[in-house]
């Protein structure tokens, strides 16, 4: 295990998720058909364990420990809540067969162990139903309509040519028959999927506090011997517990931008091989087995589909986070056995050699600037902004027209600002992401270093990933700044501003993109609309947007991997776009800029579909 987790902090605000999203199930209920079948199976099955716990502690049977008896007017609501809660389980049971074979999701898959946790579930309270039907056919009390389906099951057996008596003598066979199949169902708890009733709640409580847009550090790295997880023992221990954790309920995978174009890669295949890795290794060490993980997750269509575009670490409703086990994984690959795609390991030579994942010297740096009035900072100057261009801002030419229109806003808003000219250095995303923790870290440090020779109030960055990088994985290495992209900088700004809303261009049907980066981990998704909505532009919806947004294909180091035409995620994205007619699609992040730029040339629409970064539309308002 290289890597640490604060697992003991915030002890309340645990219990508080645990009991939102453990017991109230919060974030299963989303998803409104499966929400409630889960629910009302969960809180059946809950119910169920204790009450037939207290009655047999009623018994008196582990006497000293004995549960006293109720009232009569208790007892009466306790029968009928039992009943409720069996009932309860029988009609999830029902949706879940329904959903199972009938409606059939496309990333439903029936396992022996589905159908014996369903038999099991809809077994118990049939058998309870009718062991109670017994008891209430031989005492005949007048309370029987308090317990109404043990009430109805005691109308049926009392058309059998049974007498009271008779049901007297059977109805203890049927009470330990049924604490029998209780104890099974509990038998089965560790070896079947029923084992998620016990490892999700526990994970939910342990699960990390790091910000989802944060990966977890190698420790000294200098000195580790273990660098990544090639090896099942060299995940985490909280990782290893969310592989039981995962309920299989495909919510990932249903949204996972890789599954929908059509790779491979699926994060819920992921879990479910790891898990397979773990109990085939770790359950049984004195065999001397095969520790090593399943050679299908190092495959590069599977390894290196993952955007880590966060969407399925928002859906899991056991706070699983996929990306992370990828990105470990990678760092066993880069950091150990160097197997990694011949573009990778292009792009991470590129970035040890020159700095830079576009492997371009250190001087070019600024050669957007050519022409045009920027201040380059030297250290120790002061200043209210400090520019962070970034390395697509620096380097990808379509990324430098986005460059000079910032700059162009800048100096017309008569902005207190500066940029670290050729002396400014990678953040170090995209190494890290690709799972070349040292060089990040290396990155990381000089980073810091040199920010810190300067003095400023605030970074502002046209980047997500560099904002991301520098705003929740800078502090873990000592550098707290105040980061803020340029979306959220110029909201500020721009409400004040009478804009000269004659000087854009027609952009017809427009619609605005939102990057992973920028919303998902960073919740940043009202400003751009803000500021569009400001020039009088107000943009149309994709179908995914927002929360729900689609990745375009470029995060975690994918935009530098050759993907096959067919499954391209970018092509997808274009796809929504196209779907409502749009004639202008509105980016703020280099990434996504260039990634419908590649979508729009492979298809030969650069005609049909213009592509901007939000201050290229900005900056044609201002004058
Ligand atoms: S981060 Fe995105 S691409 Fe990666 S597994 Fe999750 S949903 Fe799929
Ligand atoms: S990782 Fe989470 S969302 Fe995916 S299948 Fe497992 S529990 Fe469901």
């Amino acid at each position: 295990m290289t890597k640490t987790d604060t697992r003991i902090s915030r002890p309340w605000s645990r219990v508080g998720d645990l009991f939102l999203y453990g017991l109230g199930q919060l974030r299963t209920i989303k998803k409104i058909y499966p929400g409630i079948m889960h629910l009302l199976i969960f809180w059946g099955v809950i119910i169920q364990v204790i009450g037939t716990a207290i009655k047999i502690l009623q018994m008196g049977l582990f006497f000293p420990y004995s549960w006293p008896v109720f009232s009569q007017n208790v007892y009466l609501g306790f029968e009928l809540v039992l009943d409720l809660a069996g009932v309860a389980i029988l009609l999830g049971v029902l949706m879940a067969i329904i959903r199972r074979w009938i409606i059939k999701p496309r990333f439903m898959e029936n396992s022996w162990d589905d159908i014996y946790a369903l038999f099991l579930l809809a077994l118990i309270p049939t058998v309870g139903f009718i062991t109670e039907g017994f008891r209430l056919y031989s005492l005949q009390p007048s309370w029987a309509n308090w317990s109404p389906i043990g009430n109805f099951t005691a109308s049926i057996i009392s058309n059998f040519s049974i007498s009271p008596g008779t049901a007297d003598l059977i109805h203890p066979y049927l009470f330990w028959g049924h604490v029998s199949l209780g104890l099974i169902f509990a038998a089965s708890i560790p070896f079947t999927k029923l084992r998620h009733m016990i490892f999700t709640p526990v994970h939910i409580f342990l699960k990390s506090d790091r910000p989802t847009g944060e990966l977890a550090a190698i420790e000294d790295i200098m000195e580790a011997e273990i660098l990544g997880a090639g090896a099942i023992n060299e995940f985490s221990s909280l990782d290893l517990l969310s592989f039981d954790a995962c309920l299989q309920c495909g919510r990932c995978e249903e949204v996972c931008p890789a599954t929908i174009s059509g790779m491979s890669y699926s994060p819920r295949s992921l879990l479910l091989m790891l898990r397979e890795d773990m109990a085939g290794s770790l359950l049984t060490p004195e065999n001397g087995s095969d520790k090593t993980i399943n050679k299908d997750l190092l495959k590069e269509g599977f390894l290196w589909s993952c955007t880590t575009c966060g969407h399925c670490l928002d859906v899991c409703p056991a706070f699983i986070r996929p990306p992370e086990q990828v990105i470990d994984i990678r760092r066993a690959q880069v950091l150990m056995t160097g197997e990694v795609p011949q573009t990778v390991g292009e792009t991470l030579r590129n970035f040890e050699r020159q700095g830079n994942p576009w492997g371009m010297p250190a001087p070019d740096r600024i050669s957007w600037a050519e022409g045009i009035d920027v201040r380059v900072l030297s250290p120790g100057d002061a200043v209210d902004v400090l520019f962070y261009v970034g390395c697509a801002g620096a380097y990808d030419d379509r990324n430098k027209k986005v460059t000079r229109s910032f700059i162009e806003i800048l100096n017309k808003l008569k902005i207190d600002y500066g940029i670290l000219g050729d002396a400014e250095i990678c953040c170090g995303e995209t190494s890290r992401r690709m799972g070349n923790e040292y060089l990040f870290q290396v990155a990381a440090e000089e980073n810091i270093s040199l920010l810190s020779g300067y003095q400023f109030n605030k970074i502002v960055t046209l980047c997500p990933h560099g904002l991301n990088t520098i705003k929740n994985e800078y502090p873990r290495f000592g550098g707290s700044f105040q980061v803020l992209h340029a979306s959220e900088f110029l909201a500020e700004i721009f409400s004040d501003l009478n804009l000269n809303l004659d000087n854009g261009k027609d952009f017809g049907r427009l619609t605005f993109h939102d990057s992973c980066y920028l919303g998902r981990y960073n919740n940043i998704y009202t400003q751009p609309r803000e500021l569009l909505q400001n020039a009088n532009l107000i943009p149309l919806e994709m179908k995914s947007a927002k929360e729900e947004s689609f990745c375009c294909g470029g995060g975690g180091g994918a935009m530098w991997l050759e993907t096959d035409a067919d499954t391209r995620i970018n092509h997808q994205r274009l796809q929504h776009a196209l779907d409502i007619n749009a004639d202008t699609i509105t980016t703020a992040c280099p990434y996504c800029l260039i990634m419908f730029d590649d979508a729009l040339r492979s298809k030969g629409l650069t005609d049909q579909i213009q592509v901007y970064d939000l201050v290229e539309i900005l900056n044609q308002y201002l004058d």
